[in-house]
């Protein structure tokens, strides 16, 4: 039976194999034994038998490992949780319902009213509302900092309240690549922790944790799964941050009352994740369904072969829009002299790009608009990292609650066109863009 990744007291870890990262997408997380399916089994249940309750007491006391309800843990959710896991280098993940869910489900694992968090404002349109509006209701508030950030600036921004330092690896949609190092250095030097959203990059692209991160968060819903077929999120525990006596985390290392006395620090290296999922799942309730894990769970099989794809194809298109007349700017991380172009070769695994391109057409609005509308193949979809090529603009769409003000801290202008770049042949895609940019007066 396949466990959920939780240090039950005295029990060690389960180590991940060492095996490459390509092959990591494909057989890690789970591994059948003599005569089981060679396939992750779908366990569509709820619910979990066990032949006497002093074994279910166990479970809930967390000295006995094994599933007491989906909402907490479920066999082929923990085999998708461990893949990614793996794949990031942590000590634990927690799946969940949406991306935003695992941000909200993350965040609350740590913060209380009266706590901050101190965020660059180049995050994706969803995260900036969750920050700057939800969360503030209930005493959360966020600092945001422009993505120009120095260092200075950066330690400035966080005060004794802060207990998150959060950014995107590529953020979404201005492309803006986070200088991990640097950030990582200043949530050290303040003792705060550091929450990466992975979702642009994936970790075939980059590892946050290998510079610094303490928890990485991904929107499932975009490349892990790859075909657009399911909304999920998952939250990985590096285990590289010290709760214990730390007066910033009391929630890690004093009693839990809730959860009869536990004290998560007792479950170090996987504190945070540990209480992520006893404490706040189980009162939350925002879990990844075991059938949304079975059909993520493959298309994280072939992540490695679709990033590559993606990265190159991205390459392609980028290179033609650099050079179209009817194109201002573009931006993407491969072309050599775009301005993340540095940050890219530091942080990214080599050869591997983002398939993101997000470029202007020359003029505004309706410009914008006259370009989208003459697609045919590139369709105009409220996504981004799948298989197939899409476009949105996210001006008057995804980021059409912010204000003028917060569009510009965003790096979002009117005529800006986020391009997701799919895993068809890119000639397709390219002559595509070349016939609705021919269409733009
Ligand atoms: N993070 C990033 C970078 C995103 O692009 C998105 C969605 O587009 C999210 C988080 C939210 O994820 P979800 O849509 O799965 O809630």
């Amino acid at each position: 039976m396949i466990l959920p990744r939780l240090f039950y007291k005295d029990q060690f870890i389960r180590r991940i194999k060492i095996m490459d990262i390509q092959s990591k997408c494909v057989q890690a997380g789970y591994e059948p034994k003599n005569g089981e399916p060679r396939v992750l089994p779908l366990y569509q249940s709820t619910t979990y038998v066990y032949d006497t309750p002093e074994q279910l007491a166990n479970l809930f006391d967390l000295s006995e490992a094994g599933h007491i309800y989906t909402r907490i843990s479920n066999p082929t959710v923990c085999a998708f949780e461990d893949k990614i896991n793996a794949l990031e280098g942590g000590v634990g993940a927690l799946a969940c319902s949406s991306g935003l869910a695992a941000e909200t489900l993350a965040i609350l694992n740590v913060c209380n009213a009266g706590d901050n968090i101190v965020s660059l404002s180049t995050v994706y349109g969803g995260t900036f509302n969750l920050f700057n509006v939800t969360l503030r209701k209930y005493g959360i508030n966020t600092t945001f900092v422009p993505s120009s950030a120095t260092r200075e600036d950066l330690l400035a921004a966080i005060d004794d309240n802060t207990k998150i330092l959060f950014c995107e690896t590529v953020a979404n949609p201005s492309m803006h690549i986070v200088d991990l190092e640097m950030i990582s250095s200043v949530a050290k030097e303040k003792g705060v922790l550091l929450f990466v959203d992975n979702t642009l990059a994936t970790p075939l692209v980059c590892k946050p944790i290998e510079f610094g991160a303490n928890i990485v968060i991904h929107s499932t819903s975009k490349y892990i799964d790859g075909h657009a077929c399911c909304v999920g999120g998952i939250i990985v525990d590096a285990g590289n941050f010290d709760f214990k006596g730390n007066p910033r985390y009391k929630e890690l290392n004093v009693p839990d009352e809730s959860y009869h006395g536990l004290v998560y620090t007792d479950c170090a290296p996987a504190s945070f994740i540990t209480k992520a999922r006893v404490q706040m799942m189980r009162d939350l309730g925002c879990c990844m369904s075991p059938f949304n894990a079975y059909l993520t769970n493959m298309g994280a099989e072939t992540l490695h072969l679709r990033m590559a794809k993606h990265g190159e194809n991205a390459m392609a298109c980028a290179r033609m829009l650099a050079n179209h007349p009817k194109v201002e700017w573009v931006k993407f991380n491969g072309l050599d002299g775009d301005e993340n172009y540095n940050k890219a070769r530091k942080y990214f695994r080599e050869g591997y790009n983002s398939g993101m391109v997000v470029f202007g057409v020359k003029g505004g609005l309706e410009e914008a608009n006259a370009f989208m509308n003459a697609l045919e193949f590139a369709k105009i979809v409220t996504h981004i990292a799948d298989a197939r090529t899409s476009v949105i603009h996210p001006a008057t769409t995804t980021h059409r609650q912010l204000s003028p003000e917060q569009l510009v801290a965003c790096g979002i202008s009117d005529n800006l066109i986020r391009l997701s770049v799919g895993i068809e042949c890119s000639a397709d895609i390219i002559r595509d863009l070349e016939q609705a940019l021919d269409k733009v007066n």
